[in-house]
């Protein structure tokens, strides 16, 4: 199947003003380019339960900081274009920075608030706001009746949540399990940073929340000997620095004082000049939970 290529909001809008005069009920699965398994389950999913796909592939400047990667995130048309089409995609819309953002409105930005200073949001500050910006965007420019959003970034699927609530967006919001490699590691366009050494030594996220899951069938279940055990696990490998790991509750994101309920375990670790971030979500028994019931469109305040 072919997809159709669109850089502009006002051919967006035209198009999908046909598609929801037959209508035919559309999603929209946001993405960053550099597509692989990980996007491909999300369109995927979203072919299965609407009639017509767009991805949007939008390096968004406003959620990189200023020493971040924005100037060499990986960019390859061809390959997205190939992705997308065998996932099921109709329309991708890879709109320029300038139609984002067009004269200054780069000044109006959601605030989304505590759950942005949290888990990632600390050593990022402002990341969320640009994330939860230009969603907003991308969800008035396409009008779906679902987004898809993967696991692996669990704490912007929950900001996102929030948002949709706060604003009665008429959206629903589609929550993907993480895919993985077969060793593990979470499909993610940073992996490509990876070299030899450094991709197995990646693996070790994987292998550390598969460890918090022994210690909890072992019966432990005092979150700080827990997140104590993971980061010494971790330390273990010199090429790894924690940047964090914490156990928290998956509504708020709050760290847990105890575990009497499901939680999620959530980790940043920087392997050389890559920043890999990993989670899953656990009952008090060590059972991996599924995405799907810890997103419900509830507002949090
Ligand atoms: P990105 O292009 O990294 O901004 O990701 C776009 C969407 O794909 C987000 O909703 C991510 O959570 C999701 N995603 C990225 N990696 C994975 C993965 N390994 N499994 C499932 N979803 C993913």
């Amino acid at each position: 199947m072919s997809v159709v290529l669109l850089s502009t909001v006002s051919e967006v809008r035209n198009r999908l003003q046909q598609v929801h005069a037959q209508g035919a009920s559309i999603a929209l699965v946001p993405t960053m380019g550099a597509l692989h398994g990980g996007h491909q389950a999300l369109i995927r999913h979203a072919a299965m339960e609407n009639d017509f796909v767009v991805v949007s592939d939008f390096v968004n400047p406003t959620q990189f900081g200023p020493n971040e990667d924005f100037a060499r995130y990986p960019r390859d048309l061809q390959h997205d274009q190939q992705r997308a089409a065998e996932a099921g995609a109709h329309l991708l819309f890879l709109p320029s920075v300038e139609e984002i953002y067009p004269t200054l409105s780069t000044t109006f930005q959601v605030d989304v608030g505590r759950l942005g200073t949290l888990l990632c949001g600390a050593s990022r500050p402002g990341h969320f706001n640009g994330v939860a910006t230009v969603v907003l965007k991308l969800l008035e420019i396409v009008q779906p009746e679902r987004v898809y959003f993967g696991q692996k970034d669990f704490q912007q699927a929950r900001i996102i949540e929030q948002m949709i609530a706060a604003f009665f967006l008429p959206v629903q919001m589609v929550v993907c399990p993480t895919v993985r490699e077969v060793d593990g590691l979470a499909l993610s366009s940073r992996n490509r940073y990876l070299n030899g050494e450094e991709r197995v030594a990646a693996t070790a996220l994987y292998r550390s929340l598969l460890q918090l899951q022994s210690l909890l069938i072992a019966g432990e279940r005092d979150p700080r000997q827990l997140s104590r055990h993971i980061e010494t696990f971790l330390g273990e490998d010199e090429r790894l620095r924690v940047e964090y790991v914490a156990l928290v509750d998956p509504f708020t994101l709050e760290e847990v004082q105890q575990i009497t309920a499901p939680f999620l375990c959530a980790m940043a670790v920087h392997i050389g000049n890559t920043r890999l971030i990993d989670n899953m979500l656990f009952s008090p028994h060590g059972e991996i939970l599924p995405p799907d019931r810890f997103f419900q469109g509830t507002d949090l305040q």
